[in-house]
């Protein structure tokens, strides 16, 4: 750990130092180059002192030393060697400053530079060798020749270079003491974050080597519904839905509603509803093919949601239940079959309860228990037919008998049926019904789907409670909506409601008796007329269906 840290602080020094040997020979010829220039100035007024024998001397030394560093590998020995030259350098400036102290003592400055690259380069060590050998280059030679007659005066003047240069020195080494620290500091900080990118980079490809090893079909969208990931069986399961030459989005993808050959619309597929942030379970869809054919697929979606809350997209998953759905339609095929079978005994056990319970000899105790047998063989009746009546529709899908309709009639009828088992539990039924332009439509289909709400409207209200039956037009659209003030249901409850057989947990802890078939009839007997139904529900607080039929 120490031994890391020391090298870590070194580091950017070498680096300085060694912008290679090249940054250290080129500072010395600079140098070199700076007090011949000056020498050379001088030489006009002064051309003896330059034939001097300590003006050779020094300018020799300083040409060998500059040679030398262009020669010396230095990023292949200690970097101390290097602060050699800026003392040979103060040495050679503290010589000029002898040979020319009487025609221009400032040459004395020519010892800043050498001072400088110290205390760049070896920080508060650089700072104190500097310090002392422009004290004994410069000052001690003044002093000496002064000597005996050595007073405060003197002393003051001939330490007033190496005090500067100790000032600028402090001054550089903490300069560059804080570039150095903040340096370090943003090394650690660029280190880290390339170490997290490379994590993430490594989970990332391990997620997708994972999803891809999946044959669930996964689609990541981000905020504005563009896809951002998506696995290799999702692309797969396209592949049954996409038509030749057809484009690679989602709209370009031939889906039905299952056992329908109505095209789902593209506000209805999965990536836009999940785009449109809905989250929902279990959307079955067909992919392709004709007549209630093609793959069935099952799509889910939920929200992504970010560390602060917010929104940041939606994963949607595919999965293929063909097989399981050929099962269950062969399950079905057989349970039809013997409810086929029992339908003709039951309604003749029904009509001869009938007979019997008409006649006038029989004791209450009977009679109570007859009305027991006729109840339950009537609710057996309902649920064969209703049986039925799904595989009617699951196997030559909705044949509808078209004719000009009027659907608030048709629905004030609906409501009239209804009206005893409403006051059986004193439910009060509120009719807003409005005049609706007539419509092409089959009204044995359309009466069947308006009682189906409006029967689970009454069963699923709690006694003294109330249901609204609405009927209005738009421009567009006509809307049969029913609401009720009952037990409702959850949001996740409310994803699951059109898929056979599926029954709501709330429904089922209040002990109300149903078979989850109903609904999926209703929203085939709606999409077949080219409509939508949707539901609006609370816990605990009740349940609005809407069916909206197009005007033309
Ligand atoms: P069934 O009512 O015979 O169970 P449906 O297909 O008509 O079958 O309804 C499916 C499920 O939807 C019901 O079991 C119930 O859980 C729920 N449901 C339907 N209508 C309502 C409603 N008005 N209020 C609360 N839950 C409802």
């Amino acid at each position: 750990m120490t031994s890391n840290n020391a090298t870590s602080r070194k580091r950017p020094m070498f680096e300085a130092l060694s912008s290679g040997s090249q940054g250290v020979a080129a500072k010395q010829v600079f140098y070199l180059s700076f007090v011949v220039l000056i020498s050379g100035l001088l030489a006009i007024s002064a051309r003896p002192l330059v034939f001097s024998p300590e003006y050779l001397t020094s300018i020799g030394v300083l040409a060998i030393t500059t040679i030398a560093a262009t020669f010396i590998p230095w990023s292949r020995i200690s970097v101390r060697w290097v602060a050699l030259l800026p003392i040979i350098n103060i040495g050679a400036s503290g010589v000029l400053r002898d040979v020319f102290r009487d025609e221009a003592p400032a040459v004395a400055l020519l010892a800043f530079l050498p001072a400088v690259w110290l205390a760049f380069f070896f920080l508060q060590t650089g700072t104190t060798i500097a310090t002392i050998a422009v004290t004994i280059t410069l000052s001690l030679p003044t002093m000496l020749r002064a000597f005996p007659d050595i007073n405060s005066v003197l002393i003051t003047r001939s330490m007033l270079i190496p005090l500067a240069v100790a000032q600028m020195c402090f001054l550089v080494a903490l300069a560059r003491n804080r570039a150095l620290e903040e340096r370090e500091r943003t090394q650690a900080a660029l280190e880290e974050k390339d170490a997290l990118l490379r994590t993430t980079k490594t989970q990332e490809q391990l997620l997708i080597n994972i999803i891809d090893t999946v044959d669930i079909g996964i689609v990541v969208i981000d905020c504005s519904g563009k896809i951002i990931l998506e696995n290799s069986a999702y692309q797969e399961l396209g592949q049954f839905a996409r038509p030749k030459r057809s484009d690679s989005t989602e709209s370009g993808l031939i889906m039905r509603y299952p056992n329908t050959e109505i095209r789902i619309p593209d506000d209805q597929r999965p990536l836009h509803r999940a785009a449109e942030k809905e989250t929902f379970k279990n959307q079955v869809i067909a992919y392709g093919g004709h007549s209630g054919q093609g793959r069935k697929i099952s799509s889910s979606a939920r929200q992504i949601i970010g560390l602060n809350g917010e929104r940041t997209g939606a994963v949607v998953v595919f999965a293929d239940v063909t097989s399981y759905y050929e099962a269950a339609r062969r399950q079905y095929q057989f349970v039809a079959a013997v409810s086929h079978e029992l339908r003709t005994p039951l309604t003749s056990i029904i009509g001869y309860l009938d007979l019997v319970t008409d006649s006038n000899d029989l004791s209450e105790e009977v009679s109570a228990n007859l009305e027991i047998v006729v109840r339950n063989a009537d609710q057996l009746l309902t649920i064969v037919e209703d049986i039925l009546g799904t595989q009617t529709v699951k196997d030559s899908g909705i044949d509808l008998s078209r004719e000009l309709t009027d659907l608030s009639e048709l629905t004030r009828l609906a409501c009239e049926t209804m009206t005893p088992a409403a006051e059986e539990k004193q439910i009060n039924v509120d009719l807003r019904i409005y005049d609706t332009p007539l419509i092409s439509a089959d009204p044995a289909r359309m009466t069947q789907a308006v009682v189906n709400l409006l029967s689970n409207a009454i069963k699923y209200t709690p006694a003294r409670g109330s249901v609204t039956v609405t009927v209005n037009s738009n421009h567009a659209h006509i809307e049969i909506s029913v609401s009720d003030s009952g037990i409702g249901m959850t949001d996740e409850e409310q994803t699951n409601l059109f898929t056979e057989y599926y029954r709501t947990t709330t429904a089922k802890n209040h002990h109300i008796p149903g078979h989850g078939l109903g609904l999926s009839i209703t929203r085939l007997i709606v999409l077949a007329h080219s409509g939508q139904i949707s539901v609006r529900s609370s816990q605990g607080l009740g349940s609005t269906f809407t069916i909206q039929l197009p005007q033309s």
